[in-house]
């Protein structure tokens, strides 16, 4: 069965503004005695009868998340175990040996995944330059989906979705964003005429480091229909308390993603000025800036260890500033500058923050 995508009569959502959505969105009805939150469900089946039946097609817990991320997104939400479940249930939508097009700088899972299909004579991948816009538009010729990730990982480039996406309805692709950077309330695609957004719900959504999760969103009712069923089959749906967690985590985005993106927006102010730095990119929105080191790759990895506050730690979004030199894996793009470090700037006191990596930085000079 289909999540209802309508939410309880407490939450008109249609007038309210997306802080005050992500705040209401997916809660039980007003009614005497209600917990105010979606308690979490734990059940691998139901008493037969009803919608739900078993536990691999349907969990209250879920329709709790999915209700509230559609809602920011403008359509309707399916989660999945992780990020990569949803990345790989909407690359398994195009048919045998159809065309892929995607940025070259995408998540590198991603590109992993793409490359595996190819390898495999699954689909054909095409990967481009996503601020290349005529290239892409030209690209989407022949192509059955195009995914755009935007900004990217962790180049930071922005793609023209507008643009692109109606070169690919034209040529009759699919058009996916990846909205994981972003989130909802800095980037709607669907709103652009996107036919899916994808989720890393374990980053900015989440936000705590603690927890795995996916979403597929669409405001396509076939394309719902689809993917819940490759979801139904493919298994790989969320546990009960990750979907709590992640909700739990949801209801404080806005407070989150200001504070961080406020804080990059300072860091990226005073960082040019650092003798240690050859290069800051920022897309101008949001919580991650890349820097390069003017040293090299050396002097990267002696950043990474030299900060008392910024972890060294791979992924981002956590209110807690972390960083990384990309680099550092194999399956990083060889585009990628190899001295490049990804902040995920956190939710601390900017002064901090600074203090801590202008430190670090001092060392990394020469
Ligand atoms: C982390 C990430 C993913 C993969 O998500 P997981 O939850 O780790 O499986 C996909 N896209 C982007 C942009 C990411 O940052």
């Amino acid at each position: 069965m289909a999540a209802d995508p309508s939410l309880p009569e407490s939450a008109p959502t249609a007038t309210l503004r997306p802080s005050t959505v992500a705040v209401t969105a997916g809660r039980p009805a007003h009614q005497p005695d209600a917990p105010l939150n979606e308690p979490i469900t734990m059940a691998s089946t139901y008493v037969a009868g009803g919608d739900l039946e078993y536990g691999r097609y349907a969990n209250p817990t879920w329709t709790a998340l999915e209700d509230t991320l559609g809602a920011l997104e403008g359509g309707r939400c399916l989660s999945f175990a992780s990020g990569m479940a949803a990345v790989t249930t909407v690359l398994d939508l195009v048919g045998h040996g159809a065309k892929v097009v995607a940025p070259r700088h995408s998540y590198s899972g991603t590109v992993l995944q793409l490359a595996d299909l190819e390898a495999r004579g699954r689909l054909v991948a095409e990967l481009v330059d996503i601020t290349d816009t005529d290239a892409v538009v030209k690209a989407c010729d022949d192509a059955a989906l195009v995914w755009l990730e935007s900004p990217t990982n962790p180049a930071l480039e922005v793609a023209d979705i507008e643009t692109i996406t109606a070169a690919a309805h034209e040529a009759g692709a699919y058009v996916v964003v990846d909205n994981t950077f972003a989130t909802p309330l800095l980037q709607t695609p669907l709103a652009q005429g996107v036919d899916l957004v994808v989720h890393s719900a374990t980053k900015y959504l989440a936000g705590h480091s603690d927890v795995l999760l996916g979403a597929v969103c669409t405001n396509d009712d076939e394309l719902f229909s689809v993917i819940k069923g490759r979801r139904d089959l493919m298994g790989a749906v969320p546990g009960a308390f990750e979907a709590w967690l992640v909700l739990r985590g949801m209801r404080t985005l806005h407070l989150r993603v200001e504070r961080a993106q406020a804080n990059a927006q300072e860091l990226v102010r005073r960082l040019p000025d650092h003798p240690a730095i050859a290069e800051v990119r920022y897309p101008g929105f949001g919580g991650i800036v890349s820097i390069v080191l003017a040293q090299g790759a050396i002097a990267a990895d002696l950043l990474t260890r030299k900060t008392k506050l910024w972890v060294h730690a791979t992924s981002l979004g956590g209110v807690e500033s972390t960083f990384e030199r990309r680099r550092r894996w194999k399956a990083e793009a060889p585009t990628i500058p190899d001295a490049l470090v990804r902040l995920s700037v956190g939710i601390e006191d900017v002064e901090d923050l600074w203090d801590d990596l202008r430190t670090a930085l001092d060392g990394c000079v020469g």
